[in-house]
């Protein structure tokens, strides 16, 4: 077995590993090859430093600016053949047999937009609700994770004989990737491997790790992890496949504190309770373990937690799908409609313009007649802000709420990892100046890392006991190298 890690070892995220396998028994006629692909995240802090935040090389220019700014390995047999022909390469037979994804979080997932609409798609509903739920409201960037909609493609016009430009709005020219969920614990076979999905826990739903059984030893991927009891049973399946391979990631192996939720969620609490106007917070937005966290602590103290809507979206899709969570019918749920557009919700135009500010998946719940679906625009906001919890995600919630005149004593908390960037660093202090003009005190830091600490992943490590350590998704493979003398 070969492993090669494409990306993301000696940084954290942009995770790309492709593990090949060949049968030697097939070698006289010819050699029988298997190629799996894990993750293929973007390189998010090499990103940051070439492009500025919401901006990324333009899409007329296909493959090659990735490739020129090594966003993107030159790799052959992988890439959208759309794609290729505008990029005027040549498109070579497809060379993976599918893609693992681990989770959904962009750094793993991200870069899955530029593979092949043949190529299979393997990851937990989860993960692929939430990926669904990223391409249905978003804005054409690249995120074609489950729909594929060809690029720079003709077709001929419905009236004459012009050629027209084939669109996202093109149903007939849409393909579905091919897409499967395993549960947890299920395997799934590919020519001579048996790959196994296993829960881990980390800060989104639907995580999980791999173990890869070959008849020329076992391999682990871990993903992105964190202590609990996803991961202690993740450890245990790893340790009985006694692997050659252990793929192990290390974010925060140069650090010993361990960090739980539950502390986090404790502090949100009592925040909860001191804040005597809005209580705004800044949290991983898709972490709805969390989010229930926070709705717990909100509802504690007779407050509504209110959620976007991309969250309510999301809460809906899982819903429907058998995920039983948070909905938006939960008690102490307000959806959030924001002012955007012409800002009609609190303005007197004619009846029938308010919709004309929202994009359609958006229009779908100023429609729903659901009574229990509660939705609060921003002049609601402002009379019951005593009564809320508002999520602010990034330095851009606060847009939502510059409008409104904020209640004395309203706060802002951070409950999310740190700036990893320079651009990072310079929104911070964007946000402070921000919060100075609205008269919005900033709140004690509150966070809980995704990710195991340095003594954590020792002994994860010395419990699976390896043959051979693979340090990934980490600055200091030196140390998780350590864990192996
Ligand atoms: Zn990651
Ligand atoms: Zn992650």
């Amino acid at each position: 077995m070969k492993i090669n890690v494409l990306d993301g070892s000696n940084q954290i995220g942009g995770n790309k590993i492709n593990v090949t396998y060949v049968d030697s028994s097939f070698k006289d006629i010819s050699s029988f090859k298997t190629s799996l692909m894990f993750d293929f995240g973007a390189d998010l802090g090499k990103q940051s430093e070439l492009y500025p935040p919401f901006s990324e090389p333009k899409k007329h220019t296909g493959l090659n600016v990735f490739f020129k700014y090594d966003l993107l390995p030159r790799l052959e047999g992988v890439y959208r053949r759309d794609l290729e022909k505008h990029s005027r390469l040549t498109s070579k037979p497809t060379s993976i047999d599918a893609l693992f994804l681990s989770h959904a979080h962009l750094d793993h997932a991200k870069y899955l937009h530029f593979l092949r609409k043949e190529i299979p798609v393997y990851s937990s509903l989860e993960t692929k609700l939430i990926l669904k739920s990223i391409q249905d409201t978003g804005v054409g960037g690249y995120d074609q994770f489950i729909k594929f909609h060809p690029q720079f493609q003709l077709r001929p016009a419905k009236k004459g004989k012009k050629l027209v430009r084939v669109t996202s709005r093109d149903q007939e020219y849409t393909v579905e990737r091919p897409y499967h969920t395993l549960q947890p614990e299920e395997s799934v076979e590919i020519n001579n491997l048996e790959i196994q999905m296993v829960p881990v826990n980390h800060s989104v739903p639907g995580a999980c790790g791999y173990i890869i059984y070959s008849d020329k030893g076992n391999l682990v991927y871990t993903g992105d992890l964190r202590p609990g009891d996803l991961t202690s049973r993740f450890v245990e399946l790893a340790a009985a496949a006694k692997p050659k391979w252990l793929l192990c990631e290390g974010t925060r192996v140069n650090t010993e504190k361990r960090e739980t939720e539950e502390e986090v969620g404790e502090e949100i609490n009592r925040w909860i309770n001191d804040c005597e106007g809005l209580a705004i917070i800044d949290y991983p937005h898709r972490n709805i373990p969390f989010v229930k966290k926070i709705w717990e602590a909100a509802k504690e103290h007779d407050r509504d937690l209110v959620i976007t809507l991309k969250q309510a979206y999301l809460l809906d899709l899982f819903e429907k799908n058998g995920i039983k969570t948070l909905t938006t019918k939960s008690p102490n749920i307000k959806i959030f409609i924001p002012n955007q557009g012409w800002g009609c919700a609190t303005r007197d135009f004619p009846e029938g313009q308010l919709k004309q500010d929202y994009l359609s998946w958006q229009k779908s719940y100023l429609e729903d007649e659901d009574e229990d679906k509660r939705l609060l625009f921003i002049n609601q906001l402002e009379e019951q802000q005593i009564g809320l919890v508002f999520p602010s995600i990034g330095l851009w919630g606060l847009d939502d709420i510059d409008e409104i005149t904020l209640k004395a004593g309203s706060s802002w908390k951070q409950a999310t990892c740190d700036p990893f960037s320079d651009q990072g660093e310079i929104n911070r202090k964007i946000l402070n100046r921000r919060l100075k003009v609205s008269g919005i005190k900033k709140a004690h830091k509150s966070h809980a890392s995704g990710h195991a600490s340095g003594p954590e992943l020792e002994e994860i490590i010395r419990t699976i006991n390896p043959e051979i350590l693979i340090p990934i998704h980490t600055e200091h493979p030196e140390i998780l190298r350590s864990f192996m003398k």
